[in-house]
């Protein structure tokens, strides 16, 4: 079965913009999968439709061949996401916003602090849990996300666009740790407009362009081609 599955997905907003005309898309377990395309070609909005947070047209979804309409729990229990914005609460702590996470997935209070402290050492944030979450860095923002949706152990991490806005230095460090991440056996998918970025992470990529799929193969073949 495929980690993740798309299948003839649209989406056509209140707006009346069809941001999706219908694509497929397939990723293999164990993939380091790149969604590549301009601004406005739709990634956002498959991410979306995956992580439930915008409600598809029509079409169908789904995770480790888990349908996301009818076996939403399990579907939902194999994925981690990594939005691309996001904003914390007055005062919440960096610790507590992970663990959080854990209890929506039923992981008890005590473990779910384990899970997270592990997480947050992994992510070099280990010094800040006791601090604000919206105090952080960007960079260190963007981190704290990527604890939070691993915190459950997902076989599958969509991350869009992990290093917008952020400097050479952590984009560096976010490629080996989702890197490391993927050798250990986590398919991942990652939403990207840098070609440079899909280049060096990515096994396979699809391209997106005003709501479809325009190029779907292997990074090696779309380099020979370019
Ligand atoms: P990308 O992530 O590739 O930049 P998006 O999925 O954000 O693309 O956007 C695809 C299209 O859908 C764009 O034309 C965008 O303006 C439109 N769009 C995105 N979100 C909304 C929304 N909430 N309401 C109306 N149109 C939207
Ligand atoms: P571009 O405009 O080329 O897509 P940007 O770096 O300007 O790239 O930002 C892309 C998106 O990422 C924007 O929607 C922005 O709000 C968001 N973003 C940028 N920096 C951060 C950050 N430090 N934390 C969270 N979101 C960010």
């Amino acid at each position: 079965t495929a980690a993740l599955q798309l299948t003839a997905v649209t989406k056509t907003y209140k707006s009346g913009t069809s941001a999706l005309k219908g694509i497929d898309l397939c990723v293999q377990p164990g993939d380091f999968f790149a969604l590549l395309g301009p601004n406005g070609a739709g990634k956002s909005t498959s991410i979306g439709i995956v992580s439930s947070l915008v409600k598809k047209t029509s079409g169908r979804v789904s995770i480790f061949g888990h349908d996301l309409d009818t076996d939403t729990d399990e579907a939902k229990r194999h994925l981690g996401v990594v939005p691309q914005e996001f904003n914390f609460g007055q005062f919440e702590k960096v610790i507590d916003i992970v663990a959080t996470q854990a209890g929506y997935y039923g992981i008890p209070a005590k473990r779910a602090y384990a899970q997270a402290e592990k997480y947050l050492e992994q992510l070099g944030l280990w010094e800040k849990r006791d601090q604000q979450a919206r105090l952080l860095s960007g960079g260190m923002k963007r981190r704290l996300m990527v604890a939070r949706a691993l915190v459950h152990e997902p076989r599958l991490l969509i991350l869009d666009e992990p290093t917008a806005g952020v400097d050479i230095e952590l984009r560096r460090s976010m490629w080996d740790y989702l890197t490391r991440l993927n050798r250990q056996g986590t398919t991942i998918i990652l939403t990207t407009h840098y070609l440079e970025e899909a280049e060096s992470l990515c096994r396979n990529i699809a391209i997106l362009d005003h709501g479809e799929v325009v190029e779907n193969t292997d990074m090696r073949s779309l380099l020979a081609k370019l």
